[in-house]
């Protein structure tokens, strides 16, 4: 059976001051873990392994999230401590970030944290000093990066793994197909035609999902119309394209593929 990384961004689908109703903070925040739950289950169903990239913040308010994957054998890494932008943010905020989360995370664990995901694939610019950063808190892979062009493959550059979400080819085009919006809006048979092509490569496909793509009972969020258009819950496929996906192939986590 093929081969592919599953992973999961364990985050909240708001920042509190997107919320209209401060009352409603309680209920959303809660359902991250309940969202969380259901990924796992159906990943029990199909005897599946993944990536969790848990948010340092999050699992400090809800650090029985962590104890749930891990019980069910699944990694956790790093989805930064604070689940912002790391474009431009000053560098002892951005050493603080990764060491933050990687402390946190690992003294639930109780095991050291391999791997680093920033939020939206915004890394910073001096791309040195970040992996240079990341492997001074022990990190050995980096999720963080969207490339462009070709299939995505993982490397080993800078003593730093880099994993990349996947991408296809249509004449010519090359667009990321393997998470979020794209897996979200992309048709299954340009998802099946990605597949085919890193079949073709000798390439693992790497997925990448969010709790709140499980459930479409979705807060009210004060955001821009594009993002309440591209985050509606009209466009939630990703279960049911998961589930498909589960079926066919075998995934497991970025720790397992890579052998570290
Ligand atoms: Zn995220």
């Amino acid at each position: 059976m093929e081969r592919h990384i599953l992973t999961v961004d364990v985050e909240d689908n708001f920042t509190f001051e997107e919320l209209a109703d401060k009352n409603d903070w309680p209920k959303y925040e809660g359902q991250v873990v309940e969202n969380t739950l259901r990924i796992l289950s159906l990943m029990r169903r199909y005897n599946a392994g993944a990536t969790f990239f848990v948010v340092g913040r999050l699992a400090e308010r809800h650090p029985e999230i962590v104890k749930y994957i891990m019980d069910e054998g699944h990694e956790i890494a790093s989805h930064s401590y604070l689940h912002k932008s790391l474009r431009d943010v000053p560098l002892d905020e951005l050493e603080d970030d990764i060491r933050r989360s990687s402390e946190i995370l690992s003294s639930l664990t109780g095991g050291r944290i391999l791997g680093f995901r920033a939020m939206g694939y915004t890394i910073p610019r001096d791309e040195a000093t970040f992996y240079g950063l990341l492997e001074k808190y022990g990190y050995v892979y980096d999720s963080s990066k969207k490339k462009d062009g070709g299939l995505c493959r993982t490397v080993h550059e800078d003593r730093i793994y880099r994993v990349f979400p996947s991408s296809v080819s249509i004449l010519g085009v090359s667009t990321v197909f393997s998470g979020g919006t794209y897996l979200r809006l992309l048709p299954e048979f340009i998802i099946n035609m990605g597949f085919a092509q890193y079949r073709r490569s000798g390439q693992p496909v790497m997925l990448y999902v969010h709790p709140w793509e499980f459930n479409r009972d979705q807060p009210r969020r004060n955001v821009r119309l594009k993002y309440k258009i591209l985050q509606s819950p009209l466009t939630f496929s990703t279960e049911r394209k998961l589930n498909t996906l589960l079926k066919k192939y075998e995934f497991v986590s970025i720790r397992e593929y890579i052998g570290v």
